[in-house]
């Protein structure tokens, strides 16, 4: 099978269940498997939760560093910073026809809740 360029890859891990989430915990400050899987409540499938950080760091996004906590990269920091912009544009429609998220800047469990 022929593996996707890293553009394809990207687009295709954003749109994700708990992609953007993890790159903005990972992003605020380091933390460890289980701190990201407290932080939603254990409401994340561990499997999934542990699948969807191999594909961030494989992308190379974020890193794990010795002590056992996810690390954002320098890569990941610039990507983060371009998402919320794009999260600000999209805000900016006051006539949306989409719910105001109910979590914290892009921290979003929505998805979760709306299952
Ligand atoms: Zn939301």
């Amino acid at each position: 099978m022929v593996q996707d360029c890293v553009w394809n890859s990207f687009y295709k891990l954003i749109g994700k269940k708990y992609t953007l989430v993890l790159i903005e915990l990972v992003n605020e400050k380091n933390r460890s498997y289980n701190e990201l899987l407290l932080y939603s409540k254990r409401m994340i499938n561990p499997t999934l939760l542990a699948s969807r950080l191999k594909e961030l760091t494989h992308i190379g996004l974020l890193t794990k560093n010795t002590a056992g906590k996810y690390k954002i990269t320098s890569k990941g920091k610039k990507v983060c910073e371009q998402l919320t912009v794009l999260n600000s544009i999209l805000l900016s429609d006051l006539h949306s026809p989409y719910p105001v998220c109910m979590y914290n800047k892009m921290k979003c469990f929505c998805d979760i809740l709306h299952r």
